[in-house]
């Protein structure tokens, strides 16, 4: 048998030790001996919800297939492990050969949140590999950062030596062949960064100095090196039916997330809500074929044994072949008992039509964003969603048994005011309203309304960017507001208010539109005993202010600081496709609560036509060409 890199004794004494054993169903096995590159893939959180991850699943899967890699995968360890190791000084290890991460020769770190900054230190520090991106030699592992986070990755860019701007199919098989090439030719760590940083797509930050005015804006980031682009560009893949996709994707022995095959049936989203980065950065919007799909899904059935199917798309309502696929998914899977979860999916009749096939409505409960309770915030958001169209389904979904209602809302939006904030308790009212003007012998019990808040963050590459955010004072004035307007509601018993922390919402506001000033305070944060700050137990606001205080950083310039039209951004330097240009047209139109069609009615000339393909072309070509 392998040999475990924990010995017994640690095993059974730290909570489920299955997190470090590796073996799972579908693990790739190979000779390391035989290979020429070692990628070690990482997720900075917690095994369960690193599991539960298809960008990782999805690039495991791709470097496998090279026979000149073997991509193995580590994890954060758990605070109990941690300090074991830390007390013994236990290397950190992968999770396929158990072998130290320091013997690879790339350490690659998926940022899916800000939060989880610190635990990017602990695993570097775990590993023995120097924290600081300068202080690395060639014996050390390249260390390669991607993921939503990365399109702002200057408050971490000082721990990385690169990062992969875009979606990983793209050129990571330029990365490791310029690896293996610069490696055989004997080439140093330097060489290969200047090698790399030649590849689109690819930002190595040591290549870059950044000057600063006297405000604390930035004045200007230059390459320092003559390999360096002055322009970073997102790579993407067009065609998503031609791709890698894990067949057999990994099966934990113990419950992640995500229990379940995950089926990707778009990338990037028609709709253009204003506050959501994801929806800006992902385009244009590129459907999947639908027999592709159909294929994918028997297979991942089969290698895994899973009993769930979830479809995974930032608007599943807007893929063109959804009913078709769906009722196949229900008629192939349903009598095997195999479930069909559908995330993201606007109420209409199809949706209830196929959620009263796979669910069971009783326990069930319906989800709604409408993000604002105003119809005039809502405009400003570009949310696209009317009252009556929420009353509506939310009437059919009644008559059609439901009971429970689960509607997520943000407070701290740009423009907002008290009154669009008891939006919030009166359509929350309005809904149970519906509810009991069905006759009480049709109803189905008591009505159960869950209003959920969190706290608005305005995000890098959304019409947002130049808001200001609002402070941790006024984030609890407005909570407290909403809190009192729900209990003056008629049917205040059918309602109940839940709202998120305050105190995370600064940090991410900070770290989202953070500049290189503050990786100093990440480091300090993390010297302290912060780990884990996306977990509320392990959170620690009063170190992270201490930090702020003693670095000298202003949390107000990161956050509650509105920015002039000209201010150069520490993420202007990579391009999306979407232009500042679009985004300030985007932000304007917010102000003059203005409405921005989807790209489905017609296109807004975004920017990301420049990827010729997707939706772009799809929707609005009669001659092949789009005006934008
Ligand atoms: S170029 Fe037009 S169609 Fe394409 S994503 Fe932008 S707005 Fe939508």
């Amino acid at each position: 048998m392998k040999k475990l890199a924990l010995s017994d004794e640690i095993l059974l004494t730290i909570d489920k030790p299955a997190r470090y054993i590796g073996n799972e169903v579908n693990m790739v096995v190979k000779d390391k001996e035989k290979v020429d590159i070692r990628f070690c893939m990482c997720f900075p959180d917690v095994y369960e919800v690193g599991m539960s991850h298809l960008g990782i699943q999805i690039l495991y899967d791709m470097f496998n297939q090279r026979e000149d890699t073997y991509c193995e995968r580590v994890y954060s360890p758990w605070t109990d492990l941690d300090k074991i190791m830390r007390e013994k000084n236990i290397p950190l290890f992968a999770l396929e050969s158990q072998d130290p991460i320091k013997d690879f020769d790339f350490l690659g770190i998926t940022l899916q949140y800000e939060m989880c900054y610190t635990n990017i230190l602990q695993i570097l520090d775990l590993s023995g590999i120097p924290i600081y991106a300068k202080d690395r030699t060639d014996e050390d592992p390249i260390i390669i950062g991607g993921g939503p986070c990365s399109y702002n990755p200057e408050p971490i860019a000082d721990f990385f030596d690169m990062f992969y701007i875009g979606e990983g199919e793209t050129v990571y098989d330029q990365v490791l062949d310029a690896y293996k090439e610069n490696k055989a030719a004997g080439g140093s760590r330097a060489d290969y960064l200047k090698r790399v940083a030649q590849i689109e797509g690819i930002y190595v930050p040591a290549f870059y100095d950044v000057t600063y005015k006297e405000d604390g804006t930035i004045a200007s980031m230059t390459p320092n090196n003559e390999f360096a682009k002055d322009k970073v560009k997102k790579q993407i893949v067009m065609n998503v039916s031609d791709t890698y996709y894990p067949r057999k994707p990994l099966v934990p022995y113990i419950k992640s997330i995500q229990d379940r095959v995950v089926l990707e049936i778009q990338r990037g989203c028609i709709r253009g809500c204003r506050f959501c980065q994801a929806g800006m950065l992902y385009r244009p919007t590129r459907q999947r074929d639908v027999d592709y799909l159909k294929d994918l899904a028997k297979d991942m059935i089969e290698s895994t044994g899973h009993e769930e199917i979830s479809l995974s798309s930032l608007s599943s309502s807007d893929y063109d072949k959804l009913q078709e696929l769906v009722y196949y998914l229900i008629d192939e899977f349903k009598k095997n008992g195999v479930n069909i979860s559908l995330p993201s999916l606007r109420i209409d009749a199809f949706a209830l039509d196929v959620m009263s096939k796979v669910q069971d409505i009783k326990k069930s409960s319906l989800t709604f964003a409408p993000e604002a309770g105003s119809q005039r915030l809502r405009d400003v958001i570009n949310k696209g969603l009317s009252e009556e169209v929420i009353l509506k389904g939310a009437m059919d979904a009644f008559l059609a048994g439901w009971n429970k209602v689960k509607l997520y809302f943000m407070l701290g939006l740009p423009t907002e005011t008290m009154e669009d904030i008891e939006g919030i308790a009166t359509i929350s009212d309005k809904i149970a309203r519906e509810y009991y003007t069905i006759p009480k012998e049709e109803r189905n019990g008591k009505a159960q309304i869950t209003a959920s808040t969190s706290f608005f963050v305005p995000k890098p590459f959304t019409p947002f960017q130049w808001s200001r955010m609002v402070t941790r004072e006024e984030f609890g004035e407005k909570q407290r507001f909403l809190n009192g307007k729900m209990k003056e509601q008629l049917n205040y018993k059918s309602i109940r208010y839940n709202w998120h922390d305050a105190e995370v919402t600064i940090l991410e506001g900070i770290f989202a539109r953070g500049d290189r000033k503050i990786a100093k305070s990440i480091y300090d944060a993390y010297q302290k005993g912060c780990i884990y700050d996306a977990w509320s137990e392990y959170f620690n606001y009063k170190t992270w202010m201490e930090v702020f205080e003693e670095n000298g950083v202003d949390i107000a310039f990161y956050t509650s600081r509105e920015r002039s039209e000209d201010e150069i951004f520490p993420w202007d330097f990579i391009d999306i496709g979407v232009t500042k240009k679009f985004l300030r047209k985007e932000y304007e139109h917010a102000i003059e609560e203005t409405v921005t069609p989807n790209c489905k009615m017609s296109c807004s000339g975004c920017g990301a036509a420049a990827f010729q393909g997707g939706i772009c072309f799809e929707a609005h070509t009669d001659n092949g060409n789009i005006n934008c």
